[in-house]
């Protein structure tokens, strides 16, 4: 999830890991380390700064060799702490590796390798790796390190260094970046561009399942077939800043576009065969089953995220679920006992109300369970259960990944809880699942719309207000797509209830005022298009959201994006797309600092 960096050269390569590692610290992480190799493996790895790493080293004075790895580490199994920093080693200290992702079967090869009588010193997912090369060893690297990968599922980039061949840096991915860099006198592996780009501007991709073999002499690629494959190098021309951002203009777009990997991590990493298996959960069949009532409690888009678990659990689990804004809960003396099931959700898992909200509901004996990004946070180490997002660094201050990798997570505990308590129809649940698997796929085809939507956007100006409508899902995603284009925009916009317009706030739609229609909830879009033909009697301009097929509202809005047809309580992880695209544009042309808006903080750690 973090990063890596890799060389085999003709010079010592220390100095490129920490380089190179500094310069993947923009990304936040939780622990980094290095490992040399000058006929043994020298290791070095902190829980502080890589700044710190520098000084064990004396700025890598003491740390001699011409092959190395490096690791920044963002922790998914395991605390943030020395002992699961990477780079992990076999036992017998022949294999070092370095590994960002997640190895979705890990316990049972765990399992497999600790009845074979090897012991685990650290808690990670990716120390299994390191023990299977160490059982698979009979003399030749390679042939160990493809079998190894062949155990392997999940998402992993993998760079391996092995005593036996001083020269050889062996490096993999799938689902995981990883480049390589070519140069005259060194070769190197990275996460990102943002590591090499000041060594070498030629980069050769590696796709999903291939293996790169590298010596300071040159670059071998091989198929998983073990077919050697020749690839031209590209050249890059982007400077460190364009780098950082894997290309885009700003985090926030990059994050976007980084949600059908983002999801499938999170998705995928709990699926075995048709299971859903949250590994370590407390809440067990027994405990679920006495559950009367579920309350959600989060803040800003996280509180979004659980008005879309409202309709969800209610329609599925049929279990009154409350959501509540952490900051209010916190100080309402509120009710709630061993019968309750508390889900917080917080992206950074610092959030300061939701972590008071969490102790309150914990005092008052409820089950508390919560959704969080960051591994070893304030909340996760507090809660009784925890399902992370596993949605890697959120840079910009605006959450898109962190947002619809909570939506997946909710999705996943209720098709989980309804199979248990059997509180759905099981075709429709069973469906719900194979949707579920295609929530990537389908986020993918709502990214394509991007041209389109900033076209949107271009018109859009710097209106002085402007509404989101919805019903049920639909309204849950106009609260979030509102909020999105206030956080980054400044322009004031609001989100209302369709059936609760003409409540009052009706008597503000006036001639020319933009009006976003989300009518994606199949049930109730009928009603959603009376109340456009409401607002466009008045006067308002329209865009609508639709899912594909719905081409009536096209007769009554300026403009439509239609997103796949999917199960309904999905659609709020399709809807959201086009709206942070449309709000990062919107923003973009009134020139706004979209990664950092104004007065806002990523991670709210005050009340
Ligand atoms: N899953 C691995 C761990 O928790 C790798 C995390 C990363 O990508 O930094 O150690």
């Amino acid at each position: 999830m973090c990063g890596i960096v890799g060389f085999t050269g003709k010079t010592q390569a220390v100095g490129f890991l920490l380089d190179g590692l500094e310069r993947l610290e923009y990304r936040g992480y939780d622990s980094a380390g290095i490992a040399v190799l000058d006929g043994g493996l020298k290791i070095e790895k902190t829980t502080e700064r890589i700044k710190n790493l520098m000084d064990k080293t004396d700025n890598g004075k003491n740390v001699s060799g011409t092959i190395g790895i490096g690791h920044t580490r963002w922790a998914t199994h395991g605390v943030p702490s020395f002992e699961n920093a990477h780079p992990h080693t076999s036992s017998d200290k022949k294999f070092a590796v370095v590994h960002n992702g997640i190895i979705e079967n890990y316990i049972q090869l765990r399992e497999e390798l600790k009845a074979d009588g090897v012991e685990f010193v650290s808690e990670t997912d990716t120390e299994v790796v390191p023990q299977l090369l160490s059982k698979y060893y009979e003399g030749d690297f390679f042939a160990a390190v493809a079998k190894t990968i062949a155990r392997l599922e999940g998402s992993y980039a993998l760079g391996i260094l092995c005593t036996d061949c001083p020269n050889t840096l062996i490096a993999v991915r799938k689902f995981s970046p990883l480049i390589i860099g070519l140069s005259d006198n060194a070769n190197y592996i990275a996460s990102d561009v943002t590591a090499i780009v000041s060594h070498t501007k030629d980069i050769m991709y590696i796709e999903d399942g291939e293996i790169a073999v590298l010596t300071p002499d040159g670059v071998k690629l091989y198929d998983s077939d073990k077919n050697e494959i020749n690839r031209e190098p590209s050249v890059i021309d982007w400077d460190i800043s364009a780098a950082e951002k894997g290309g885009y203009d700003h985090f926030m777009m990059k994050e976007i576009m980084e949600q059908p990997n983002a999801v499938k991590q999170t998705v995928d990493s709990r699926i075995k065969g048709r299971e859903i298996v949250f590994e370590g959960l407390k809440l067990d069949e027994a405990k679920l089953k006495t559950i009367e009532r579920i309350d959600i409690i989060a803040c800003g888009s996280a509180y979004h995220a659980g008005m879309v678990g409202k309709y969800v659990f209610e329609e599925l689990l049929r279990i009154p679920t409350n959501v509540d804004l952490a900051s209010e809960y916190r100080y309402r003396n509120p009710i709630t006992n061993d019968k309750t099931l508390t889900i917080i959700i917080s992206q950074s898992g610092e959030t300061a109300d939701t972590l008071a909200a969490l102790k309150e509901a914990k005092r008052l004996g409820s089950h508390t369970l919560s959704i969080v990004n960051v591994v070893g946070s304030s909340i996760a180490n507090a809660s009784d259960d925890v399902i992370y997002t596993w949605a890697g660094p959120e840079i910009a201050v605006a959450t898109t990944k962190g947002y619809t990798t909570q939506l997946s997570v909710l999705y996943m505990i209720a098709v989980w809880a309804a199979r248990l308590l059997k509180s759905a129809d099981s075709k429709r649940i069973e469906r719900l699942f194979d949707e579920l698997c295609r929530l990537p796929e389908l986020i993918e085809k709502v990214i394509l719309e991007e041209p389109k939507i900033k076209e949107m956007a271009k018109k859009c100006g710097d209106p002085k207000s402007l509404f989101f409508i919805g019903r049920n899902i639909d309204y849950a995603v106009a609260l979030e797509a509102s909020l999105k284009l206030k956080e980054i925009s400044y322009i004031h916009s609001e989100a209302y209830a369709a059936g609760e317009l003409k409540h009052g706030t009706i008597s503000l739609i006036e001639e020319g005022r933009t009006v976003i229609a989300l009518a994606s909830f199949e049930e109730l879009f009928d009603k959603l298009l009376s109340n456009v033909k409401e607002v466009k009697a008045r006067g308002a301009k329209v865009i609508a959201c639709a899912t594909e097929g719905h081409t009536e509202i096209a007769g009554e809005a300026e403009e439509v994006i239609y997103i796949p047809k999917t199960d309904p309580l999905l659609i709020a992880a399709l809807e959201v797309v086009p709206f942070q695209i449309y709000s990062y544009y919107v923003a973009l042309y009134k020139g706004c600092d979209i990664d950092k808006p104004r007065n806002l903080a990523k991670s709210v750690t005050v009340e």
